[in-house]
């Protein structure tokens, strides 16, 4: 039996290992490589939408975590005198992508469950306590990966077919192809807050957004009894003035006059930044997750952007391994996630700015102008449907100049059978959704007349859609169309 991976991944963060899950899922021998043995046990992401809920389901974790998470009820835009400009609401209740629009949670317990889950797939292993030091190319052109054993201080090397860099913003596999990150035009320090609280806070339910050109603040229950909030350090200002709730009273006194039975789970620093890695590949080699893009927290979707990256690779990685897809797909990857990946970080950074930027002059502007922009239609649907920007054109999305047209986007999750929703019917492969008959090509799993599906088709003026097994339409239209990428399928 061939033991040798076909996929290295360095970093057993959230991103590799989902993208470990789903390379085991599909039969790829893989190879996961962290610094640590255990997840990094401190709070940092707390916030995941709908669409990336569709990972979850997909590596099966979702009802698990429904489990650990709350859903948010929105957002809500303050003064700086905590007076209410704005409230976009958002319904706690399964929608579109089968899953609540807002899910708050704790990063740590999230890895627990994903490590668990890595450990109970096949074909997938993972060495904790191992340093990836370097990545090389063989003489075959396979990357050859070094690694320092931590507790024996032993060096090896490992060869393998592609390696996925998920080693964090500080990757070593990004150094080792000679990418750099870019800035996008936002750098702000910020004080990060995790409370643990012996009582239910009596607050409104979704996140709180002070905006402010002084003390901006962000506040939201992450699960029961967890609270965070986010504060912009001011010039001299450092994390280590405020590890007592005594320090921290005056900026929690808005919410909280009386902290007793609060616990400081941690207090830290954290730079808020807007960076893109200018390359993601480099042959047989893929940046994912923080290693290629780091976004401001302001609208959760840091770690969201991980998880999309390794779905948006490893059906196409996993299908060229096994034949059934021809290589040049592997060239939509960062084709496909980097202008998305740039447009969240754009939004993030615009977000930011709008909450405290401009001084005491901003601080007038949004007093006004806030409340009148949350009624436009446009924007409150913008903020209200949390609809990720589709795919741009290109090999693996036809978008036609056709008004309302729906490749690129994600087809919605209904139940399509009893208690299953169409992802989990799917299984990762191609679907093939239809008003009227069914018909499917070899591989793809065909799904007719489902009421949604009809309803959703319909308002995009199609009768049937081509579907990713990442979710994404391919095609939409009258006709059937293969993508001519697909081997066997001809
Ligand atoms: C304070 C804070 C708040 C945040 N809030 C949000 C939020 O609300 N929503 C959101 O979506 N995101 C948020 N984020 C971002 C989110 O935490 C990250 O985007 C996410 O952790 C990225 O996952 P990753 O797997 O790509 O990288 P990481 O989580 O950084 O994982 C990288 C892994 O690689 C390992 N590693 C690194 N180098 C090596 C090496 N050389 N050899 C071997 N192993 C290595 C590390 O040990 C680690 O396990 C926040 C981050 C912070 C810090």
């Amino acid at each position: 039996v061939n033991s040798d991976p076909q996929v290295v991944i360095a970093g057993g963060g959230p991103t590799g290992v989902t993208a470990a899950i789903l390379l085991g899922q599909y039969g790829i021998r893989t190879l996961i490589l962290d610094r640590f043995q255990d997840v990094y046990p401190q709070p940092r992401a707390v916030h995941l939408d709908d669409e990336v809920c569709r990972i979850l389901g997909r590596i099966g974790v979702a009802d698990e975590f429904a489990g650990i998470s709350i859903p948010g009820a929105g957002l809500r835009v303050l003064s700086p005198e905590h007076g209410v400009l704005a409230q976009f609401d958002r319904p706690g209740t399964a929608g579109r992508n089968g899953y609540p629009q807002a899910n708050m949670f704790d990063q740590p317990e999230l890895e627990r469950l994903l490590r668990r889950r890595l450990k109970a797939t096949p074909h997938v292993t993972f060495r904790g306590g191992v340093e990836v030091t370097q990545v090389t190319t063989g003489t075959d052109g396979q990357p050859v990966v070094t690694l320092i054993d931590r507790n024996s201080g032993g060096i090896e090397t490992i060869t393998t077919d592609f390696l996925l860099g998920c080693d964090g913003a500080n990757s070593v596999v990004r150094t080792s192809l000679g990418a750099t990150m870019k800035n996008r035009g936002f750098e702000q320090r910020w004080l990060v807050v995790d409370i643990a609280a012996d009582r239910q806070l009596d607050h409104w339910g979704g996140v709180h957004q002070v905006c402010g050109s002084t003390r901006a603040a962000t506040y939201m229950q992450i699960g029961p009894g967890r609270y965070r909030w986010e504060f912009p350090l001011h010039d001299g200002e450092t994390a280590g003035q405020f590890q007592t709730l005594a320090s921290l009273a005056e900026l929690i006194r808005p919410w909280e006059a009386d902290t007793t039975g609060f616990e400081l789970v941690r207090v830290t620093e954290y730079t808020f930044k807007a960076q893109l890695a200018d390359r993601w590949r480099d042959d047989r080699v893929f940046l994912l997750g923080d290693a290629a893009h780091l976004t401001p927290p302001f609208i959760g979707q840091g770690l969201g952007a991980g998880l999309r990256d390794a779905a948006n690779l490893t059906w196409k990685l996993a299908g060229v391994i096994d034949g059934t897809l021809a290589e040049s797909v592997l060239d939509t990857y960062e084709s496909e996630r980097r202008p998305h990946a740039a447009e969240t970080i754009g939004l993030a950074v615009t977000m930011g700015r709008a909450m405290t930027g401009g001084g005491r002059t901003g601080d007038r502007i949004r007093r006004v102008l806030v409340p009148l922009l949350s009624h436009a239609p446009h924007l409150r649907k913008q903020i209200t449907d949390g609809a990720s920007p589709r795919l741009m054109r290109g090999p693996l999305v036809l978008t036609s100049r056709r008004p309302r047209s729906l490749a690129g986007k994600l087809c919605p999750n209904p139940e399509v059978e009893p208690g299953r929703l169409l992802d989990t019917v799917t299984e990762g492969r191609f679907a093939v959704v239809t008003t009227g008959a069914a018909h499917a090509f070899p591989g793809a799993v065909a799904v007719a007349g489902n009421p949604v599906l009809t309803a959703w088709l319909r308002a995009g003026r199609a009768s049937v859609a081509v579907v990713r097994p990442d979710g994404t339409v391919y095609s939409a239209g009258d006709q059937l169309i293969v993508p001519p990428e697909l081997r066997d399928a001809r």
